[in-house]
């Protein structure tokens, strides 16, 4: 039996996604509900597949039903492919399951060719569509080199802007025919000095060529990228959808749109879009020129706009959410191209979640469902401090494209933007506009500029879905980008130079503007009180300070899943007595210095107890290797030295004794407290004499203290350092004459801890997965050098992901899986979370669910994350 590659857009439907992409099922749905699309057809996702397995062939089979497909076309629209008298052109057009924004190709006009041009303008003798047609072939041309044959667009950008140059003009609209006919001849002839062959002239091969140019794309660069941020399978492959032309270019009676249902930056119901007359679909996107709003297009084309309002209110009603829709008009014929649920800030998201709700269009738990967890970061991104912003001017303002508050150094190129950031400087890309290449350097930017483009351009789509604050099309900007410098204003403006940008209001300020932390209220309050009744993992918070872990309280973390004792070591009063510690080289010598850590370390407690009113707090005893605290400059030794009355040198031999070849396999987590146990003893000390000080000072609260002990990887290893916790904890309880509940529990961080869990658990009372560790541990990869090398394993296909950002379910996770199981067997009581940087990522969240954890811990900005993605889960 032959595989079905090919489907018309009649013969699916929206269930259809996985095999159709996410394009092809809504143009098949939309036909079904007798929405107005040009009548075509979809190549499976499963074809791209199959084309990948084939060694990036289309295969005779898939192109045999390729034709089938054409002919079909042909058939209903009654016009001919190739046929000079009456052609059909077509749109190749990329669409995968999840949609990827301006991330493949897209090839427009296909199908002509010197003869079908030439046929075509000599019957219609209105000169206006002798200009329609040599536009539409020199697009062809420029767009087929471009993304099929990847001859770069700035060799036709170049000779466009020459041939406007020589006219007198400024916008391409203001060509002639005879200009865009010299054009399209030049075109052809860049192609040929470019590759060294003609241009293809036959249709069929300009269709195979295209729609194997699509099937590329999928795993182009960029693509890549943004299929890892957005957690994308590379298996799932992109659908072809081939379509019949329809011509917004056509004349004064026909243009191109882009709109949403609802407003994508504020969530605002109300239609929000851009229109161009007299212009094809990739105008509005790469911002060539400055479109007008959608209401606009009433003055213009009232019928279409009152038909394409009832669209609207259709496709909403029919998908329950926000709608993107991409659409044409032909002579004032309205023509739909393209709809999905629309990209939205994180803002909107929740705002369009709540309102879908009262509209009677999804229950709480649909609405909590469809806000991307991942999204909510940037809600907590900074905005700028009010009174700073007030003393500001604005020197110019352009579109506020994608909300957020940036300040940083002017930079011009994507390349750049990385390397400064690299090199931890904080910066604004300004650009002419943007394209999808840039994706990389628009990541590593504070915020993004754009002198062309509207709300729709691929700055602003692409802003939008990274979180990045944006502010496209500002028209006042004299760009220079070849010298690296614009004007604004009547300043010039260099590389470095400090300006703000204002992604909500479009406001650009010269030099630095202080930001403030957002305000999170209203609906997200809303939205997070729904998934908070359907989680059944509870979200505790990674902080090591009552500042952080105030601001996870107000996040809504339920307790503290992780202390890191050392970090509250880093200040500059407590470093000498740490310091003085690890130098010791007696046990006297080292309780000196440890009496001298404890007051510091019970007050840090007490203070962590306060912030969390009778919360859980677990505290993990001391963990890192110690040489990472030892003094480096002569100064400090010679500080040290004084303090411990030893000699410099009997400090620096200490000092290099510390030295280890493998400290992260070294001498740290609970292998310090079984060489030096009474660096365990002040730390119980320190944790229940904190614990019962806060807990006389506020009976009500439920103060008891989780000790967790880090690395084990064997019961008896436990068991010392915890039976010399106990007895230090049992006799502080028995001296305060108080009745106090305490736990001592584990992280799991190694391998053989994980395999030996059923015995571990005789010992401990709970288990807490240090994934960072255990990551670390399993694929034998250093977590802080593997970035080096990941990146040669994504672009090899060999990880789709960085498994110390993703868990990697396969092999960490089960190994989890097993711990848990084993564990609760050996104890049936034993709780279990994660406090590695894992528990606020989430698609890991959501296997910890599915294992039966009890907790994710996670920093402070991820709770919220975290606790969407738990309700997500259950
Ligand atoms: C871990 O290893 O996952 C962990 C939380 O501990 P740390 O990152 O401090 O090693
Ligand atoms: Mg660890």
């Amino acid at each position: 039996m032959s595989n079905k590659w090919v489907y018309m857009f009649e013969e699916g439907d929206m269930t259809m996604r996985n095999l159709l992409g996410g394009k092809g099922a809504n143009l098949a749905e939309m036909t079904k509900i007798g929405l107005p699309v040009p009548q075509g057809f979809t190549v499976t996702t499963e074809a791209c597949t199959q084309y990948y397995e084939d060694g990036r062939k289309i295969n005779d089979e898939i192109m045999e039903q390729v034709m089938q497909g054409v002919a079909k076309m042909e058939e209903i629209n009654g016009k001919k492919f190739g046929d000079k008298e009456n052609p059909l052109l077509v749109s190749v057009r990329s669409g995968a399951r999840a949609s990827m924004p301006g991330m493949m190709d897209t090839i427009l006009n296909l199908g002509l060719n010197d003869e079908v041009v030439a046929t075509m303008i000599a019957g219609n003798d209105d000169p206006a569509f002798e200009r329609f047609v040599y536009d539409s072939y020199r697009r062809f041309i420029q767009m087929f080199s471009d993304v099929v044959m990847e001859v770069g667009k700035k060799y036709f950008e170049q000779l466009i802007d020459k041939m406007k140059e020589e006219k007198g003009v400024q916008f391409d609209i203001e060509l002639t025919a005879a200009d865009l006919k010299e054009l399209a001849s030049q075109f052809k002839a860049e192609y040929k000095k470019q590759l060294g062959e003609d241009f293809p002239s036959d249709p069929v091969e300009q269709l195979k060529l295209a729609i194997e140019a699509v099937f590329r794309s999928w795993d182009n660069p960029r693509a890549n990228v943004y299929r890892r941020d957005n957690d994308i399978p590379y298996s799932w492959g992109t659908a072809v959808n081939v379509m019949p032309m329809v011509f917004g270019n056509l004349n004064n009676q026909s243009g191109t749109g882009v709109a949403f249902t609802r407003d994508p930056a504020t969530g605002e119901n109300k239609l929000m879009g851009e229109f161009l007359i007299n212009a094809q679909g990739e105008d509005v996107v790469a911002g060539v020129r400055t479109p007008m709003p959608i209401a606009q297009m009433e003055q213009e084309f009232p019928e279409a706009y009152a038909q394409f309002l009832e669209v609207c209110e259709t496709l909403e009603n029919h998908y329950h959410d926000m709608q993107d829709m991409e659409f044409t008009v032909e002579n004032k014929k309205l023509y739909m191209l393209q709809c999905r649920n629309g990209k939205r800030t994180a803002q909107a998201a929740l705002k369009i979640a709540c309102d879908l709700v009262d509209e009677g269009h999804k229950t709480p738990a649909e609405a909590v469902a469809m806000i991307d967890p991942r999204n909510l970061d940037t809600l907590l991104h900074p905005q700028f401090d009010a009174k700073a912003l007030k003393a500001a001017t604005p020197m110019g303002k352009g579109l506020g494209a994608s909300p957020g508050a940036a300040c940083g150094k002017v930079v011009f190129t994507a390349e750049d933007a990385e390397k400064w950031n690299e090199m931890g400087e904080k910066v604004i890309l300004v650009r002419l506009e943007t394209s999808p290449e840039d994706i990389t350097g628009m990541k590593a930017a504070q915020g993004i500029l754009t002198v062309r483009g509207g709300m729709t351009s691929h700055a602003a789509v692409v802003a939008r879905g990274m979180g990045t604050c944006c502010v496209s099309g500002c028209g006042d900007i004299v760009m220079d980008e070849e010298n690296k410098k614009f004007t604004l204003a009547g300043k010039e403006f260099h590389e470095g130079d400090y300006i703000s940008i204002d992604g909500s209001t479009g406001n650009i300020y010269d030099g630095i503007i202080e930001t403030v932390d957002a305000q999170i209220a209203g609906e997200f309050g809303r939205i997070m009180a729904w998934a908070d009744e359907f989680r059944k993992l509870k979200v505790r918070t990674n902080a090591d300070t009552p500042a952080d872990a105030k601001k996870a309280r107000e996040l809504g973390a339920e307790g503290i899943g992780l202390c890191r004792t050392e970090h509250m070591f880093f200040e500059e009063d407590r470093i000498a007595a740490f310091r003085e510690m690890i130098c010791s080289d007696t046990v006297e010598e080292r309780e000196a210095a440890l009496e001298k850590i404890l007051p510091y370390q019970q007050g840090d407690f007490e203070a962590l107890y306060e912030a969390l009113e009778g919360c859980p707090v677990t505290i993990r005893f001391l963990d890192p290797p110690l040489h990472e605290f030892v003094p480096t400059e002569e100064a400090d030794i010679e500080k040290l030295a004084k303090a411990q009355n030893k000699s410099v040198e009997e400090i620096k031999a200490i000092i290099s004794s510390l030295h280890e070849f493998n400290p992260m396999m070294g001498h740290r987590g609970l292998r310090l407290a079984v060489t030096y146990p009474e660096i365990a003893k002040m730390q119980t000390k320190a944790v229940i004499r904190a614990a019962i000080n806060v807990s006389k000072a506020h009976p009500d609260w439920n103060v008891a203290p989780e000790i967790m002990i880090p690395l084990a990887c064997d019961a008896k290893e436990l068991k010392y350092v915890k039976d010399i916790v106990v007895a230090t904890a049992d006799a502080e309880i028995a001296a305060a004459g108080v009745d106090m509940k305490y736990e001592v529990g584990t992280m799991i961080e190694i391998p053989r801890a994980a395999l030996t869990a059923g015995d571990i658990a005789k010992e401990a009372e709970f288990f807490c997965f240090g994934t960072n560790d255990l990551t670390q541990m399993t694929f034998g990869f250093s977590r802080d050098d593997a970035g080096k090398f990941l990146n040669a394993y994504y672009d090899k296909k060999i990880f789709e992901s960085d498994p110390f950002a993703r868990l990697d379910t396969t092999g960490v996770g089960q190994l989890m899986e097993m711990a848990v199981k084993n564990g609760k067997a050996t104890r049936p009581s034993l709780h279990c979370g994660i406090c590695g940087e894992h528990g606020g990522d989430p698609t890991s969240v959501e296997f910890c669910h599915k294992i039966g954890l009890d907790y994710v811990s996670c920093s402070p900005f991820r709770v919220p994350i975290a606790r969407l993605a738990a309700a997500q889960a259950a």
